[in-house]
């Protein structure tokens, strides 16, 4: 579809995250072949003209970790009170089943849910390949194309069954050569650097503790090699740190400094029990951390060090987590979880509203290595979201427009999602389908997939 011209007209509060903070009032935001191209008190003729009156308007946000495919796995009454190895080993046992079309309609409704609550650019960690399940990230890029999100996906990966020591079962571990043959293939096929660019890839082998020496080695290599990123879940649990020294004698971050699994083009998952010393070491590599504030309490994970990572410098992106373990796809309810959370463990060292929007923006746009996101300002890709004003729950808001979603949270739908330059979401709802058929063959799908 081509990109039409939008003009947002007047708009009440325009919140930029840019590196000055501006947030301007009474302002007209022109976009243009899927970028800003002005924002000031000038009009300009547009295809399209919204009256931005009452509305705030915000970057998009972009989640930094998710696992789609867990969308049907997720409210399962049986792993309710599990922690995350538990938790696992019982879950590999319904994510042998995934197929193509299970995650084609995974990744519409929970990309769906995200677009639907301000989220421009996703990022997902798809790392169960079964037999049958082995196109799964073309049909992911399939669903985020329908959908118009930004969508950098990845090639995850496990080699490390039970019977080589590892967790997941025989059925969902490929050959460390099967794997890197078909990196290199999606890599070929998807990744797109170019600005603007609305499919990338990053290797991402699941875990320490579910994938060889071998395949992370070679995974860095053929990432490298490529100028692709970098991903892994890691010190998200004490199991894992325990499973770490028992197996290999050194702790998870100090495993990866050895396998050279650290620098600014790598982000791990959760960053949890992290030591100073290891603080020290991601801030000097500039390695990134996603934060996924919610998984973590339902795991009891613990909590991640979050305010002192801020100030020491490291990289921070906000994340939603896998919806097995959230159950989920809505940054905004993970901003003010995450504002939450370190208000009561850090009291006033904690993070404020502003700093988590930051977070879930310009940080996100940092750890994916996007310098044409995260932030309102000429030259950046037209992603953003808008919430009108006129609500009962907003009254008082507009004190403070650049804290609001985390301190007073915003608990519905936003009125507009619009990336690169196209209204994704319009009054709430997505553009590309129509919801309630979506819905009633994504739950056919679900209940088809449970019942294999
Ligand atoms: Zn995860």
């Amino acid at each position: 579809m081509e990109k039409e011209s939008i003009l947002i007209k007047n708009i009440k509060c325009l919140v930029t995250c840019d590196e000055k903070d501006h947030v301007f009032t009474n302002v007209n935001m022109y976009i243009e072949k899927g970028k800003i191209s002005y924002i000031g008190s000038e009009s300009r003729k547009a295809k399209k003209i919204i009256d931005g009156t009452h509305y705030v308007v915000y970057p998009g946000l972009i989640n930094t970790h998710h696992h789609l495919y867990q969308i049907f796995s997720r409210n399962l009454p049986e792993v309710q009170h599990m922690e995350l190895f538990p938790w696992l080993r019982y879950l590999y046992e319904i994510w042998k089943n995934i197929d193509e079309t299970t995650i084609y309609y995974a990744t519409l409704i929970g990309a769906g849910e995200l677009m639907k609550n301000g989220c421009t650019t996703c990022f997902d960690h798809h790392y169960v390949f079964p037999e049958n399940g082995r196109h799964l990230i073309e049909s992911q890029f399939e669903a985020a194309d329908k959908l118009g999100i930004r969508f950098h996906a990845s090639r995850g990966s496990m080699d490390l069954s039970q019977k080589d020591g590892g967790l997941p079962p025989d059925t969902v571990v490929q050959t460390t050569s099967e794997i890197i043959k078909d990196s290199q293939r999606l890599i070929e096929r998807y990744h797109d650097v170019s600005e603007g660019s609305m499919r990338q890839i990053a290797l991402a082998p699941c875990s320490p503790f579910s994938v060889s020496e071998d395949l992370m080695k070679e995974s860095q290599q053929l990432a490298r090699g490529f100028g692709v990123r970098l991903h892994t879940h890691l010190a998200e649990t004490r199991d894992e740190e325990c499973y770490m020294m028992d197996k290999v004698g050194m702790r998870p971050l100090e495993y990866m400094e050895k396998l050279d699994w650290l620098g600014p083009d790598v982000w791990f998952a959760h960053g949890i029990h992290f030591n100073d010393r290891e603080l020290e070491l991601l801030k000097s590599t500039g390695t990134g951390i996603a934060h996924c504030p919610i998984s973590n309490m339902k795991l009891s994970s613990g909590v991640a060090r979050i305010p002192e990572m801020l100030r020491r410098g490291i990289r921070v992106g906000l994340a939603v987590d896998g919806s097995a373990s959230n159950d989920g796809s809505n940054l905004l309810e993970e901003m003010r979880a995450a504002y939450l959370l370190h208000r009561l463990q850090a009291s006033s060292d904690a993070p404020d509203g502003y700093e988590i929007l930051k977070m879930a923006t310009r940080g996100g746009a940092e750890i994916l290595g996007r310098k044409d996101i995260g932030s309102l300002e000429i030259g950046k890709q037209a992603d953003c979201f808008m919430i009108d004003i006129r609500k009962l729950e907003l009254v008082g808001a507009l004190e403070d427009a650049k804290s609001m979603l985390a301190t007073i949270g915003y608990k519905q739908p936003v009125d507009y999602t619009i990336v690169a330059g196209k209204i994704t979401v319009s009054e709430g709802k997505l553009t590309a389908l129509e919801e309630g058929r979506l819905i009633e063959e994504a739950n056919q799908v679900s209940k088809n997939y449970l019942c294999n």
